[in-house]
């Protein structure tokens, strides 16, 4: 792939160089930005990396925020938005999750320590000079995502880059390179050692951002990532559960054996790629459930909020569609599952292909504001206490009534009518 001669770079990037360089602190713009521009895909992140130390970076900018400190990355703020400023620096001492690091390195030396070689371009922004000592560029026409210097040391110093590696395969549709990919086999228990939460964040940024999710499970599968962090998706969706390990561990048996179904199941979802990605929902929680034997477990190991995880509760518990498509037997529906309902259909879209035929039915509820809730019945609780019911178990059994009343027919909900009933009439 050559290189174009300038890269269109946002004013306020080029602002932030202009400031550096003027300064006599060498400014290049690197990362996925530059990667995505050269693919074509939209990408707004510009990271620059700078020979300036984060305090001087701190110094020459007025709105800054320390994002990594510790990692030598600071924040600058622009009119439009916020631009990560990265000192050069090469790892000193890592241990498989951090890394210590060393200013006072060169750009060179900068690349040499990014994962992948399409990672590892740069760009001068005012001198329009390109630095590619990996070959990215070559990667990039190639579609490979290689490892920058020795695969296995590389994965061994930062597992995380690991699922990195999935991510960027799964979301430009590229192949992961031979050595790297044994690379990745040999180094993937140590994918323990990572935390939850930075786990979570790549799982979740895979489904959103891959082009295929179900190459996206298949690399997780097949890599052995799955094995370590996901065994839920090794497991099929059926009532008798299978053993999350094979008894060979091997990935290659693996692949034909217990995961030879999660293909299947996420063959809903690869009618959706390409042109019609977009109409699968990038939502991670929505996806985990319809992908996973048990999503709450994989929820709470990822260490995903009280709110995702309650979300996927409530889409497990159901139930999952209505009892027909009728008007009652969706509000009725409706009023069992509560907010899961708008969740419950997407999934159901989701697995079987189609558009369920109780979802008209219930944007028209929706729309008509059709009573589902006790909060939405025409009398209160104090209500009821002023027409003489006593408060206890016995109150919450009337408004459970009433509720079941209104929901059957609508048009019940009206304050007179609705003490009528609680009196004993109707
Ligand atoms: P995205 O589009 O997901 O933001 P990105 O490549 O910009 O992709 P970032 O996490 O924003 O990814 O990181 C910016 C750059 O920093 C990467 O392009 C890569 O050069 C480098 N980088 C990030 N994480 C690592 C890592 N774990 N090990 C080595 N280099 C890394
Ligand atoms: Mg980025």
């Amino acid at each position: 792939m050559p290189f174009p001669d300038r890269l269109d770079i946002p004013e306020d990037v080029l602002e932030i160089a202009r400031v550096l360089e003027d300064a006599g602190h060498a400014a290049w713009c690197v990362g996925g930005a530059i990667r995505d521009t050269l693919l074509g895909e939209p990408n707004s992140d510009y990271d620059i990396a700078t020979a300036a130390r984060p305090d001087e970076v701190q110094r020459l900018f007025r709105h800054v925020v320390a994002v990594g400190e510790r990692f030598g990355t600071v924040a600058v703020r622009t009119r439009r938005r916020h631009h990560e400023v990265t000192t050069f620096r090469r790892d000193v001492q890592t241990d498989g999750r951090h890394a210590v690091v060393e200013y006072g390195a060169t750009l060179e030396e900068d690349l040499a320590r990014r994962d992948f070689t399409i990672n590892a371009i740069a760009y001068h922004p005012l001198r329009y000079e390109w630095r590619d000592p990996f070959h990215g560029a070559a990667d990039l026409a190639g579609r490979l995502v290689r490892a920058v210097g020795e695969p296995e040391q590389r994965f061994r110093e930062d597992y995380l880059r690991i699922l990195r590696a999935l991510r960027f395969a799964a979301r430009f549709e590229f192949g992961i390179e031979p050595e790297t990919w044994a690379a990745i086999l040999r180094a993937v228990p140590g994918l323990a050692r990572l935390s939850a939460e930075r786990v979570r964040d790549e799982w979740f940024k895979g489904l959103r951002t891959a082009r295929s999710i179900p190459r996206l499970l298949e690399l997780w599968l097949t890599s052995g990532a799955a094995r370590v962090w996901l065994p839920e998706l090794l497991a099929e969706q059926s009532t008798t559960p299978t053993p999350s390990v094979s008894p060979t561990g091997s990935p290659l048996v693996r692949r034909h054996g217990t995961v030879g179904r999660l293909p299947e199941r996420a063959a809903a979802l690869e009618g959706f790629t390409g042109a019609r990605a977009g109409e699968v929902p990038r939502d991670p929680v929505l996806l985990t459930t319809l992908l996973c034997l048990d999503p709450m477990a994989v929820l709470v190991r990822l260490k995903a909020s009280n709110a995702e995880i309650a979300r996927a509760a409530a889409m497990v518990t159901g139930p999952p569609e209505p009892a027909g498509n009728g008007v009652v037997e969706v509000r009725r529906w409706m009023a069992a599952v509560g907010d899961a309902a708008e969740d419950l259909t997407v999934l159901w879209r989701l697995r079987h292909g189609a558009q369920p035929g109780w979802e008209p039915v219930l944007k028209g509820i929706r729309e008509r504001g059709e009573p589902l809730t006790r909060r939405q019945l025409a009398v209160t609780g104090e209500d009821l206490r002023e027409a003489g019911v006593p408060a206890g178990p016995a109150m919450g059994l009337l408004l459970d009534r009433l509720l079941a009343l209104v929901v059957d027919d609508p048009s019940l909900n009206d304050r007179e009518t609705l003490l009528h009933h609680a009196r004993g009439g109707g």
